[in-house]
């Protein structure tokens, strides 16, 4: 009876444990299943150096801080200048594009916890046959057949 009633206790805690992640879950695949286009890469702000004969920047004076989208190529990272037109569907492409790989990596980890709850969930709920004995003589007692 102790051993069930430890059994049942613990079984409630892990189908609540459970229940948390199973919503995790759906909240990740939702933002995982939007439509949205995602853009690869960090967005950095940086000073803008064109680099053409003669300008100041040459000269070690910087035009105004430019957004760049920096993304490893082969291992180096490349920033590319944003162009103004540009730039509200890059910023939303690419936080869409962190959000993803954010959602992603968080699915996998709970995905795998889950993977062991499951099983601890099923042992919590075996029963053993043959059942043991009723319990006779208390309030809940067995109904007669
Ligand atoms: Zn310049």
């Amino acid at each position: 009876m102790g051993v069930d009633a430890m059994t049942l206790e613990q079984a409630s805690v892990l189908r609540q444990r459970a229940g948390r992640l199973v919503a995790e879950v759906h909240h990740l695949e939702i933002i995982m299943l939007a439509r949205d286009g995602l853009v690869r890469g960090s967005l950095i702000e940086r000073p803008k150096f064109c680099g053409k004969a003669g300008c100041k920047c040459t000269r070690g004076q910087a035009h105004p801080s430019g957004l760049y989208l920096s993304r490893l190529e082969a291992g180096v990272a490349r920033p590319r200048f944003i162009r103004a037109a540009d730039r509200e569907q890059v910023v939303r492409g690419a936080e869409a594009y962190h959000a993803f790989r954010t959602a992603l990596r968080r699915w996998r980890a709970v995905s795998k916890e889950l993977s062991e709850l499951w099983d601890e969930i099923g042992k919590a709920r075996e029963k053993e046959y043959p059942f043991p004995a009723p319990f006779l003589g208390g309030k809940d007692g067995v109904s007669g057949d």
